[in-house]
């Protein structure tokens, strides 16, 4: 039997360790440890999932054991037992780290935080999983970006993509995140137009034509895109409902049937059937679907916490070349349980 990949995790926070539970669910791969900063109740987790914690220096050991929490060494010892590394350190920090991943020779794997120039190649796996094939270093892309990328992606195998426009209605925070806001406001985020969104989803496909606009709101659960998409020429609303209904990883939800209509009631329902409440999907109100001649319009719902974990599975087998592309991408989605239906 082939040996499982040895996968280090840098930064164990919201993105952090969903890819580590996520990793340890795959046939192929394995969480060789991870580098927490803080010994704090994710660092209890880990050590109740039988996952060795490594702190970033020797000084930071001392303050783990003064805690009681085992540490099996620092990152650089962990770097040299590892196949690959997922930086999810906060926005920036990645940085830092990316000159240490080089003069270790391991190949490297950013979350959209950072900026593009990071890495060998921006990355979703509907979009460009090929050409993400063996790159030393990849960036996957922000919760919206990946939210975005996933509809257009699909949308442009329907009919040529002309134009698109998006309107991202932000979470304020995640929900641990008991110092961020808006407590009462709805923030334009960024005030200039277009928002560095429409920038992001042109890291990973430059020939789009796209726009985008960002405000942010007081609620942690998830964001909700309106979007607006002119093809070259007419379409048919079956035809967008058939493509996202084939496609991984989008849930075409049913409001008639569900009686679902709020991101809230999303999430409730994820709570019921799905582990954690994760929405690995992006989530497309199938009702919302509109057509005017060669444009589709229709609202859609990001899981900032869990949409990007997938692409991180699949961004670890490109990079190291042990799937092809659709291959990785049912793996992925059979361990993780992600499907078509959230009800
Ligand atoms: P987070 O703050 O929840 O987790 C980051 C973790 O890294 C924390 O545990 C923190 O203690 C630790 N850390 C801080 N400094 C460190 C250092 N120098 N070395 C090692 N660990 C350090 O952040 P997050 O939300 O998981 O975001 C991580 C990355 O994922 C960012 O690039 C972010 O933009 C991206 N991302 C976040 C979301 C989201 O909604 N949370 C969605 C998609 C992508």
């Amino acid at each position: 039997m082939k040996s499982k990949v040895k996968v280090a995790i840098n930064g164990f926070g919201t993105i952090g360790k969903r890819i580590a539970i996520a990793v340890n669910k795959q046939d192929d791969m394995i969480v060789s440890g991870i580098v927490k900063k803080k010994p704090d109740y994710n660092a209890l987790y880990a050590i109740r999932a039988g996952i060795d914690i490594y702190t970033i220096s020797d000084k930071d050991m001392e303050t783990f054991r003064k805690k009681g929490i085992e540490v099996r060494g620092t990152i650089n010892d962990l770097i040299k037992e590892s196949d690959i590394v997922v930086d999810a350190t906060p926005d920036g920090v990645g940085e830092t780290y990316k000159e240490l991943y080089k003069t270790n020779g391991i190949n490297s794997i950013f979350q959209g935080g950072e900026e593009a120039s990071i890495a060998d190649i921006s990355f979703n796996s509907l979009c460009n999983y090929d050409e993400a094939y063996g790159k030393k270093s990849i960036r996957v892309v922000s919760c919206n970006t990946t939210g975005l990328l996933r509809s257009i992606c699909t949308l442009n195998q329907v009919s040529k993509i002309e134009k698109i426009n998006a309107v991202l209605i932000r979470r304020g925070a995640d929900p641990q995140e008991i110092k961020k806001g808006p407590i009462n406001s709805i923030v334009l985020n960024p005030v200039n137009l277009p928002s560095h969104h429409a920038l992001d989803v042109k890291s990973v496909i430059p020939w789009i034509n796209i726009s985008t606009a960002a405000v942010v709101v007081p609620t942690t659960l998830m964001h909700v895109h309106h979007v607006t998409i002119r093809f070259k020429d007419k379409i048919i609303k079956n035809d967008i409902i058939d493509a996202l209904m084939q496609a991984p990883r989008i849930i075409l939800l049913d409001t008639k049937l569900s009686d679902i209509q709020s991101t809230a009631q999303i999430i409730d329902a994820a709570r019921l059937v799905k582990e954690r409440g994760d929405v690995n999907e992006l989530v497309v109100f199938k009702d919302s679907i509109s057509i005017d001649e060669n444009e589709v319009q229709f609202f859609q719902a990001v899981h900032q916490e869990s949409i990007v974990v997938p692409e991180n599975i699949d961004a670890i087998r490109a990079s190291l070349e042990i799937s092809s592309k659709y291959d990785s991408i049912s793996q992925t989605d059979k361990k993780l349980g992600i499907n078509k239906i959230l009800y």
